[in-house]
């Protein structure tokens, strides 16, 4: 998961918390930082669902603090493995994990026949079988 600048340093993959407009906070954004001359990009793989949140906010927005794992799989997922505890677990076994969470959800929303919840978990799914970055690549 690992990403050479232009410096020729390799970048590791960060959760920063991005300010937008001065006024929304985002928490959790994964990001590439050098550790070398310090320059920051957005993850290629989470900036559809970036730049869809910052559409959603408007011209003009207000004052809010939002967080990106709440929106964003690959966060949501880049987060738990940042988690101490879970640092021996391998990437495959927490998106599995998570898969079957979201499809408990789902079983859940559709016995409640709740259509808006349905489609965000199905979004979600969906941003989970979509990105193959997490998945170990054993070349
Ligand atoms: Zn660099």
């Amino acid at each position: 998961m690992r990403k050479q600048c232009k410096c020729g340093e390799s970048m590791a993959i960060r959760l920063r918390l991005v300010i937008y407009q001065n006024k929304v906070e985002i928490d959790n954004v994964p990001v590439y930082v050098c550790e070398s001359c310090h320059v920051s990009e957005v993850l290629g793989l989470i900036k559809p669902e970036l730049t869809q949140l910052i559409s959603s906010l408007g011209k003009r927005p207000k004052k809010q603090q939002l967080k990106f794992d709440e929106i964003s799989e690959v966060a949501y997922l880049l987060l738990k493995v940042t988690e101490k505890e879970r640092l021996d677990e391998p990437v495959e076994s927490i998106i599995e994990e998570r898969i079957n969470e979201l499809l408990d959800m789902l079983i859940l929303a559709q016995s409640l026949k709740d259509d808006a919840w349905m489609d965000d978990i199905r979004m979600r799914l969906g941003q989970l079988t979509k990105h193959t970055l997490l998945r170990h690549d054993p070349a």
